[in-house]
């Protein structure tokens, strides 16, 4: 049987590391926060490892998910030198591509490999194993980590080489905040006429305008709650990464400049909160002296 450890019992984390739990996989876990890491141990009978290189001394498979990119490569430095000789590392945070390529090369030295496998889904599909997961990296580590994604996600598509997850994770990034933009902004619009705001969205939901987002959304911005969900500073720690991916090409994407201006407009209070909180900043606009 695979032996697999969890690094990272975030919002994202914790859901994905039950379901590798659930599936007979999980091994152990180790979140810088111990008292995570001792809970799930609680919860499923798996080991809260001490340090990052006792968790991953009896791993086969080391999944990852913590926040950006510096955050993966401390972890990595962690866990090389303890890793078992053909180990593969799974990370499923969203990081540069850049990033994904300095962890392999980095693990590679040590023995071990790597995937890049940013996720897509929400923590609603992190809770019920129905992740779609962007993997980058070799044929051979992804067979061997297939177990692992299959237990967390529920659309598994190998995009290419080491990088090539997180390429197809910033495409992600850039719809998502085209999409935030347009539900934020209409609902706004919509609460300004006065509409039934509740009958509004089951009739928008239903129809061509209809999206996930809206369906999960929707109820609680309509109501000034934005609860987690994904952090509005990790959303604009990937349009960074988007950012200077569209640089590279000569491009600046409208999507991407807008909404970090946005995201910066909101209160710094508001990196902790749900990205639907630029709801707030829509309504603003319809207030008397709003911009
Ligand atoms: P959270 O902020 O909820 O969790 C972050 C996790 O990373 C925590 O366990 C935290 O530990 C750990 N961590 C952060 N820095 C370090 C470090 N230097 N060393 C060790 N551990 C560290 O974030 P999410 O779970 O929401 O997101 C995790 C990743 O997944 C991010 O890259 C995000 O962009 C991506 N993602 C998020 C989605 C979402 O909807 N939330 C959807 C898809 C991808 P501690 O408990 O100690 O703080």
């Amino acid at each position: 049987m695979l032996r697999v450890g969890f690094i990272g019992l975030g919002a994202m984390g914790l859901p994905m590391a039950l379901n590798l739990h659930r599936a007979g996989l999980l091994v152990g876990a180790w979140n810088r926060t111990p008292g995570k890491a001792e809970a799930l141990a609680a919860e499923t009978g798996a080991t809260a490892a001490v340090t990052p290189a006792a968790l991953a001394a009896g791993c086969d498979v080391l999944v990852t998910c913590v926040s950006a990119d510096e955050d993966l490569l401390e972890v990595v430095d962690a866990v090389a030198p303890a890793l078992p000789a053909g180990a593969v590392v799974v990370d499923c945070s969203t990081v540069a591509g850049a990033t994904a390529g300095e962890a392999a090369a980095r693990l590679a030295a040590a023995g071990a490999g790597f995937l890049d496998c940013p996720v897509s889904g929400g923590t609603e599909g992190a809770v019920a194993g129905t992740l779609s997961i962007m993997v980058g990296g070799d044929e051979a580590d992804l067979a061997k980590a297939r177990p692992a994604l299959e237990a967390m996600g529920a659309n598994i598509v190998h995009m290419g080489p080491v990088g090539a997850g997180q390429a197809a994770k910033a495409t992600n990034q850039v719809m998502v905040a085209g999409i935030n933009q347009a539900v934020t902004e209409a609902l706004a619009f919509g609460q300004a006429q006065g509409l039934p705001m509740d009958k509004l969205i089951a009739a928008l939901e239903k129809g061509a305008a209809g999206n996930w987002f809206l369906s999960r959304r929707g109820p609680t911005m309509i109501r000034g709650q934005y609860p987690l969900g994904f952090k509005v500073g990790l959303h604009a720690k990937d349009l960074e990464i988007c950012r200077r991916m569209a640089g590279e090409l000569g491009v600046k994407l409208p999507l991407v400049e807008m909404t970090l201006l946005h995201y910066e407009r909101l209160e710094p209070a508001s990196a902790e909160e749900d990205i639907s909180a630029l709801f707030r900043l829509k309504s603003d606009m319809f207030s008397p002296g709003g911009e």
